[in-house]
């Protein structure tokens, strides 16, 4: 949706939404990273088709590309908050996630609570 990013979600639910197809359900137990983020300054993408980011767009007002070359400063980020109901918080270098926990759990007991919304 944003681009060949790295994805992160506030809620489990919305990770659950990108596991298979919703006609085409797999049962059993899923996996799940838990990662922590390094989002640094982001861009805040309202927009309901985002542009295809190959990295987080330049500062700059009247730019704005992500393929820049005028040495603007870059966003480290860019978080997806559409008519969705969870944001989507995508970073596009290794270096700015991790993993913290894998977790087993079945579609019934996803529980992981969402984030406050507070950037
Ligand atoms: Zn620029």
């Amino acid at each position: 949706m944003f681009g060949m990013g790295i994805y992160g979600a506030e809620s489990s639910t919305k990770a659950d939404q990108y596991v298979d197809s919703k006609t085409d359900r797999t049962p059993g137990k899923k996996r799940m990273l838990l990662m922590r983020m390094l989002n640094g300054k982001s861009y805040l993408c309202l927009d309901s088709n985002p542009k295809k980011y190959r990295r987080p767009p330049c500062t700059s007002s009247g730019c704005m590309r992500d393929n820049c070359v005028d040495m603007h400063d870059r966003f480290d980020s860019v978080v997806g908050d559409g008519p969705w109901l969870f944001r989507e918080f995508v970073v596009y270098a290794v270096d700015q996630c991790y993993p913290s926990i894998l977790s087993r759990m079945s579609e019934c007991n996803l529980c992981v609570p969402s984030l406050p919304k507070t950037l």
